[in-house]
């Protein structure tokens, strides 16, 4: 085997880690586990805040409920202007009240809300958290394995310059063409004859434009 062959086996190789890398981590329960771990933490914010606002109200609620009680006083008085003010603010500090009251009930949905999303985050959390790791650790062999026939193959290169290029890059690209219009199959930038000679004679080299290197077909 040429050393660009063993490039092209360790290339395809590392692809194969990568696929496989990515049908756990890009999977459905790692999918579903990341939400569930997002609900779970934007929810303790959400409920801290959710906590603030209703303490809050409460406080309104109750400044409020001590005005009408001093406003409620004015309006038995004999005095008519007094009287109208205090119906006037009577009326005021009422629909204040209601507005706190709406708000109140409006807090106490979006927090059944959030326990309701909570406990369905934490029952997924539960649920797909064992099942990611064990598809985690199913891949665990087959990643060594890969590893270490990676390992070895990049060891028996014998062309260090080779190693060096592809561990910098970790691109290749075919040449193609005919002779003499040969171009990197990568970024389309034609291949000069003199770089043909040393892909002829070396295996490979580094396409001047795109720095991937460069192969002839093995066929
Ligand atoms: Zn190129």
């Amino acid at each position: 085997m040429k050393d660009i062959e063993k490039i092209l086996e360790v290339h395809k190789l590392r692809k194969k880690r990568e696929q496989l890398i990515c049908s756990v981590e890009s999977g459905e329960s790692k999918k579903r586990l990341d939400m569930a771990l997002k609900v779970i933490a934007d929810g303790k914010h959400s409920a801290e805040r959710l906590d603030l606002e209703a303490i809050e109200l409460r406080k309104r609620f109750i400044n409020v409920k001590a005005a009408i009680e001093n406003v409620e006083k004015m309006k038995d008085s004999d005095d008519k202007k007094e009287m109208n003010e205090g119906f006037f603010k009577l009326n005021r500090l009422g629909s204040q009240l209601e507005d706190i009251e709406k708000k109140i009930i409006e807090k106490a949905a979006a927090f059944t809300d959030l326990k309701r999303a909570l406990v369905k985050a934490d029952a997924d959390n539960k649920h797909f958290k064992p099942i990611y790791h064990r598809e985690a650790a199913a891949i665990k062999d087959e990643k060594g394995r890969l590893d270490l026939s990676i390992k070895q193959l990049m060891e028996k290169i014998e062309d260090r310059d080779l190693v060096r290029r592809y561990e910098e890059i970790s691109d290749l690209a075919m040449v193609s063409g005919e002779t003499n219009k040969e171009f990197c199959q990568a970024c389309g930038s034609s291949m000069p004859l003199a770089l043909m000679e040393i892909v002829k004679s070396r295996g490979w080299t580094t396409c001047e434009t795109c720095g991937r290197i460069v192969y002839a077909n093995p066929n």
